[in-house]
């Protein structure tokens, strides 16, 4: 018999605190005891709670809540929502939207895009109409050759994604890690018959097809898991297990996890150079992945000085473009393709800079990032959260490339009726018509009237915590990298933290301890509530002294 696991039944459970096993309708008692396990401990107790919203008022007993539960638990967090949502400024993301009245039918149809955007497939429950107008719009946007023609290599080809730009890391570094390592082509095996094709190719030195990756200090995390779920090696490993000793930026010292950046949180291109020779010299494939819009400082990578770069150093050592030919194939097989790949991760930037852009050239303002996407020819692949700066309830983005980079999907699917090539399997469709619907009713003027508005806010805030600063007499760090929408401080009593949703990230620099936090000049915030951020952070004990701790010893 299996043992009993140790439960206990009389656990308070639910908004009426009921035992546990006084939870269930007669019904659901079979054979005398409850269907499923019992709690071992107090759940209330496991976790963190959440103050105004009391866990055991959201409990879900096997009964369900009645109506009046129902009501007063969903009320306690409408509030909590509704609160956090007005004073929200920590994140790049848009937090007061509109689109319930218009699109609020939606939610009871069911919109699923499985499969290839531009295959229409057995499965009619989707939006699929509205996301190749989504992708031809942001074609246009990022200058690239649109609409998408299969059979052109230039056009582009892209999809709507349905977790944010996380999924279009992943996605964009699969499809680069494949193409440098010279797998089959998309172009090249459009006949099902042919996707099984896997014959090696044959390239020069050992490390032909071995790529290596290389990213900043000031990427975000989701770079991180990718490498790791995609077994790509970062220059940092293959330094430290095929070279230990020999990193090329300070000799007898180990290798750098991430390319440096400078101050500002932009990639530092002349140590990026010095790194990707060692590798390319060695006959590597390179992989940059860069950031248009970084996660904490919002530093803008010059992506068109590290593509001239890049392929500057490629050239030197044949891996500007390499030709393909594969072991047993037919001359058919064979192809021309670069050995290196320039990936963007324009989570907010790729949304929002080109709108500055319109802006500038209208004389609206004076500066702008440099550019970033498919005029630039080194541009592989570019991805952006579509809830950043336009602004939806939940997590989405799109990724796109150029239809000739395409590598053969895993294998044809013909449950669903259209080629398998995007990263899910179920693909969310309510976001394509979001995006849509957003775009419908913003045009390039609104979008870059609230661009200026967005930059004029980031150096309201600016110089208002500079203000701040030289009045408490007290150096809390205020930093705003060029043309960035987020202003970087020391951090604030954690209550005040908590109001505004401030994010925080940690530096050690010279043998101190800096905890910072950011506000994003989303176009949610007003100056006002600026302000009011501002005014709590004069009143006495706002920075605790603690948050500049100096450590001796690392
Ligand atoms: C937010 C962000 C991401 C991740 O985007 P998600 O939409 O959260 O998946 C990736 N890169 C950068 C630079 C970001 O700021």
């Amino acid at each position: 018999m299996p043992r009993e696991a140790e439960t206990h039944t009389d656990i308070p459970f639910g908004p009426e605190d009921t035992p546990w096993q006084k939870t269930f309708s007669g019904l659901r008692i079979v054979g005398g005891r409850p269907y499923g396990t019992a709690p071992s401990s107090d759940p209330r107790a496991a976790y963190a709670g959440v103050p105004e919203v009391p866990h055991h008022k959201v409990q879900l007993p096997p009964t369900g809540l009645d109506a009046e539960q129902y009501t007063e638990a969903e009320g306690l967090f409408r509030r909590h929502i509704d609160t956090q949502t007005r004073n929200f400024a920590g994140y790049q993301v848009t937090s007061t939207l509109d689109y319930e009245e218009r699109l609020g039918h939606y939610l009871n149809r069911h919109l699923n895009n499985v499969g290839d955007p531009y295959q229409s497939s057995s499965y009619t429950l989707n939006s699929k109409v509205l996301e190749r107008a989504v992708l031809d719009y942001f074609a246009s946007l990022w200058h690239a050759k649109w609409p998408h023609d299969p059979e052109d290599p230039e056009s582009y080809w892209g999809y709507v994604l349905t977790m944010g730009s996380s999924e279009g890391n992943l996605y964009g570094l699969w499809n680069a890690r494949d193409y440098l390592s010279g797998k089959p082509l998309r172009a090249h095996h459009r006949e099902p018959d042919h996707a099984a094709v896997t014959q090696a190719p044959c390239g020069e030195g050992p490390n032909a097809f071995h790529p290596v990756v290389f990213f900043s200090e000031d990427t975000h995390y989701s770079l991180t898991k990718a490498v790791r779920a995609l077994a790509i090696d970062t220059f940092h490993v293959l330094g430290s297990t095929r070279y230990p000793g020999e990193n090329p930026l300070a000799p007898g010292t180990p290798w750098p996890r991430e390319v440096p950046s400078t101050e500002d949180g932009a990639i530092d291109i002349e140590k990026l150079a010095v790194l990707v020779r060692f590798f390319a010299g060695r006959g590597y494939p390179i992989l940059v992945s860069l950031n248009y819009g970084s996660t904490f400082k919002g530093a803008y990578d010059d992506v068109e000085a590290v593509g001239r770069t890049v392929r500057g150093i490629c050239a030197e050592y044949g891996l500007e473009n390499r030709r393909l030919h594969r072991h047993g194939g037919e001359n058919g097989d064979d192809d021309e393709r670069s050995g290196y790949w320039l990936h963007v991760d324009g989570a907010l930037g790729a949304g929002y800079v080109p709108y500055l852009e319109m802006a500038r050239d209208a004389g609206m303002v004076e500066r702008i990032p440099p550019a970033f996407d498919f005029r630039l020819s080194d541009v592989h692949s570019l991805t952006m959260s579509g809830h950043k700066w336009m602004g939806t309830p939940w997590a989405c983005g799109v990724y796109m490339t150029r239809t000739g980079l395409q590598m053969v999907p895993p294998r044809s699917s013909e449950y669903i009726g259209a080629a398998d090539t995007t990263f899910a399997g179920s693909r969310n469709g309510f976001s394509s018509l979001l995006m849509w619907d957003f775009l419908a009713r913003h045009s390039y003027d609104d979008q870059a009237r609230l661009a200026v508005e967005c930059d004029g806010l980031a150096a309201y805030a600016f110089e208002r915590l500079v203000a701040l600063q030289e009045d408490l007499g007290q150096d809390l760090w205020v930093a705003r990298s060029p043309q960035s929408l987020t202003v970087r401080f020391r951090q604030p009593r954690a209550d005040i933290v908590r109001r505004y949703s401030l994010s925080s990230e940690t530096v050690h620099a010279d043998g101190a301890t800096r905890t910072y936090v950011h506000l994003y000049a989303m176009r949610h915030l007003t100056r006002q509530r600026v302000d009011e951020l501002i005014g709590e952070m004069r009143q006495p004990g706002a920075f605790p002294p603690a948050s500049s701790v100096r450590i001796t010893a690392r």
